[in-house]
């Protein structure tokens, strides 16, 4: 299927949309009327899914069309000139198009349209690289308002209806349009001479609190103004929170949506949250420069896109929030988590061949974002930071109102930094997977080998172009090792080494023999190195080549550790490990766990109040007397630190099993991180019956659906939920293929969870995706069988 590329075929350029939409929003449903004033070198193709078109005119011509799938074939011969559309359409139940947001007493529409749904609001060349303009008008009930792109132009009333018209938008790619309908309660602020907006659904109670988010916003915006050079090209800058959103959010321009949660801050939110809340408006208003602005030509850089406004989101929240040391985060999700993936045979390379819209959507994944951002991570270290900001200007400023290749942007990195850039890029984005490097030592000959890592064990003879920065007593040195192996020789035998200073390279080193290694560790250790020590083992555990017992004897110097990093990492590690075994690790991570509680008690900075919190949460379900103690505290959870509430929440589930005492604060919630709270607290009880019956509330639609993600999360989380989980998903899982239709959630639910709470049924994991051959299914049972064989090495 070649849906998008059929479509553009003819047309040689789209100069503007002129939209008229006439909003029905208690019937669910429009009409539309699009003047597109294109030219095209034979019949014009327009993408349209959903859509009843109605007639097409030019001027008082009709003129003949036939709707052919989701392609609107126009019989107009060679064409330039206006082309007027009408058509209708529904508001859509799922998360994509116009769809209905709802929150229990009410909803907005709101639309979605990355990647390929801009064509189920309107028929259009729906593809990134035909940039238009935009003029918006819509007609709807006179007691909603509407949020688009730009200003509002004029609005006028008529009877009831109220119609609303928008300034043109600049030119720009229509999955950036947006269109936002409903009781929206706004407020304003101002960044310089543009103004900010927020606005979130009118409800009864409660509200959200968006002061963080301007504060974030304009902290950010200052900051890449001055990176790039380039001011924020938009009259004002929306920031709307949807009570209902597939992802977490959506750069439209001038209009970026944001799930509610990772707008709203009070005095009861977790650092934790406060610090997704910044790095994703950080990644959202990156995107106006680096996706609005400049725009991919197609979807196959899908992953700079993403990975770029990750890695300047990481840049921005830094500079703006030095004491969260954002980078370590940085590593440990996004580097880490990227490799996870990675490792897997069934992964793909960072640029993938893609056509069909399902495939798109399957690429906003841990390799878009995670990997991609790891790698910019590592060319700007071989470059430099100072070139590597020189280059990214100048490709924008190139670019601007127009779509380029990532060919494009390793070229201006090359040319900024006099360095070979472009070799190394098509490399790292070309190949799947990421090397392993063996380091042996023999006198004062250092020998370094690459191939290919690979979590399921074995190997693969490949080779990468590895820019390698490594520490000798204390002296560092730099080199590309682009070769199966390499030869070092060394001026005297060294005391001290360590290769990925800092773990800014996407690769892992193993190092041979007890000797090497006790020189690693007598090193002068950065906390990143440190960290990266701890989650190379983790991968060499996983693939066999670490047995159980050397894994615990090396985890055991992260005992009583004293910094953040190291310490979160080790704590995510033995949490993984007791899912997957949880009767083999229960008393390591037990132990492990309240030490570092201990630690955590003395320390008050942001990070370590956050930690606390996670180490609280997972000491709950490791140790029924501590979740006693925490439970004693719910009868005062407003007065428990934000971060604490959760073990608290989740201490009084499992020592009371009070569903219905939860249920009913849960109902009364009026923030997500309330609801979320409650909905871990039902999700984390000793009985399983009532976890299967919290399983099934989530889908009874009083969970708003994005959230049913969460309460997956947190049975997967509880170690005497497992078979209930597995069953529950088993059962329902042709409901969870429908609610997230068109977007890529499902299999990203599936390779993080099911991979988890599968452990012991892979026999019926496999027939179930034989029978639903789903997107994602490989990677799941592949990570699967992965978890299933180091559950069963473990317990040998
Ligand atoms: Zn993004």
């Amino acid at each position: 299927m070649q849906v998008a590329a059929q479509a553009g075929k003819t047309v040689q350029e789209v100069k503007q949309y002129d939209l008229f939409m006439d909003v029905d929003f208690t019937g669910l449903k429009y009409t539309g009327k699009v003047t597109i004033d294109l030219t095209s070198t034979g019949d014009v193709n327009l993408d349209a899914v959903n859509l009843q078109v109605l007639s097409v005119r030019s001027g008082t011509r009709n003129i003949l069309f036939k709707q052919n799938g989701p392609v609107v074939e126009i019989q107009t011969g060679r064409f330039s000139g206006p082309l007027e559309v009408e058509y209708k359409g529904k508001v859509s139940d799922n998360f994509t198009g116009l769809y209905k947001a709802s929150f229990g007493e009410g909803y907005v529409l709101s639309t979605h349209l990355e990647a390929v749904q801009a064509r189920k609001v309107l028929p259009c060349v729906d593809h990134p690289a035909f940039k238009a303009y935009f003029k918006v008008t819509v007609r709807t009930d006179a007691d909603l308002s509407v949020i688009s792109n730009m200003p509002i132009d004029s609005e006028k009333n008529e009877g009831n209806k109220k119609i609303t018209s928008f300034q043109k938008t600049p030119k720009m790619s229509t999955y950036l349009l947006y269109l936002g309908i409903g009781k929206w309660v706004e407020s304003k602020d101002h960044w310089g001479k543009i103004q900010l907006y927020s606005a979130y659904a009118k409800r009864s109670k409660g509200e959200i609190k968006m002061d963080f988010a301007f504060e974030a916003a304009k902290n950010v915006l200052d900051y890449y103004e001055s990176y790039f050079g380039i001011p924020y090209e938009l009259p004002k800058l929306h920031q709307v929170a949807v009570p209902e959103f597939a992802y977490g959010a959506m750069e439209n321009w001038g209009a970026i949506t944001y799930r509610e949660i990772l707008l709203h801050v009070d005095k009861d939110t977790t650092v934790r949250t406060k610090k997704a809340v910044a790095s994703v408006i950080a990644h959202e208003i990156a995107h106006m420069w680096f996706g609005d602005l400049v725009t991919m030509k197609w979807w196959d850089d899908l992953w700079l896109n993403e990975s770029f406004a990750t890695f300047m989101g990481q840049k921005s929240v830094d500079s703006a929030y030095p004491q969260w040391v954002i980078w370590q985060d940085f590593v440990r999700t996004q580097t880490a988590g990227a490799q996870a993936r990675d490792g897997l045979k069934s992964t793909h390379p960072i640029e993938a061949k893609v056509r069909d819209p399902a495939e798109i959507e399957e690429l906003f994944d841990e390799i878009s974002y995670g990997k991609g951002a790891s790698i910019l991570r590592m060319i700007e270290a071989y470059i430099g930071p100072d070139k590597f900001q020189k280059g990214v200007a100048s490709y924008l400023q190139q670019f601007r109102y127009s779509n380029a290749a990532g060919r494009d942007f390793w070229t201006h990195l090359q040319q900024a930094s006099g360095t070979e850039v472009n070799r190394i890029m098509e490399a790292w984005i070309g190949k799947a997977g990421y090397p392993i490097v063996t380091v042996s030592l023999s006198n004062t000959k250092l020998n370094l080998e690459q191939e290919r890592f690979l979590l399921a064990g074995g190997i693969e003879k490949q080779t990468w172009p590895v820019p390698v920065t490594m520490t000798v007593d204390g002296k560092t040195q730099r080199f590309l090792f682009d070769k199966e192996k390499s030869e070092i020789n060394l001026v005297s035998e060294p005391k001290s080494l360590k290769l990925n200073i800092d773990q800014t390279g996407f690769y892992i080193v193993y190092y041979q023999g007890k000797n090497l290694q006790d020189r690693v560790w007598s090193s002068k250790l950065s906390v990143l190195d440190k960290w990266g020590l701890a989650s190379d083992a983790k991968q060499f555990l996983f693939s066999g080549k670490m047995p159980f017992k050397e894994y615990l004897t090396l985890i055991e110097r992260y005992q009583d550790e004293q910094q953040y990093l190291p310490a979160y990492e080790i704590s995510d590690q033995l949490a993984l490990l007791y899912q997957i075994a949880p009767k083999k690790l229960v008393e390591t991570s037990k132990r492990f766990h309240s030490t570092e509680l201990r630690v955590l008690q003395t320390k008050k900075d942001d990070n370590s109040s956050l930690l606390k919190g996670i180490v609280a949460a997972r000491l709950v379900l490791l140790d029924d007397v501590y979740a006693k103690e925490a439970s004693s505290k719910f009868k005062d959870l407003a007065n428990v630190e934000p971060d604490m509430k959760e073990s608290v929440v989740m201490g009084y589930a499992r020592s009371t099993n009070d569903y219905d005492g939860l249920m009913e604060r849960y109902k009364k919630s009026t923030t997500d991180e309330d609801r979320l709270r409650y909905l871990e607290g039902l999700a984390s009880f000793k009985k399983p019956e009532l976890v299967a019956k919290t399983l099934e509330f989530s889908l009874s639609g009083s969970v708003k659906r994005q959230d049913v993600r969460n309460v997956i999360y947190y049975a997967t989380n509880n170690p005497d939920a497992r078979d209930v989980t597995w069953q529950w998903f088993k059962t329902n899982i042709e409901k969870l293929i429908k609610m997230y239709d068109g977007t890529a959630q499902l299999s990203s639910v599936m390779r993080a969870y099911v991979s988890i709470f599968g452990v012991g049924h892979v026999g019926e994991a496999e027939s179930l995706f034989n029978e639903h051959p789903l997107p994602g299914a490989d990677a799941t049972l592949e990570r699967l069988k992965i978890h299933d064989r180091l559950a069963r090495a473990i317990s040998a």
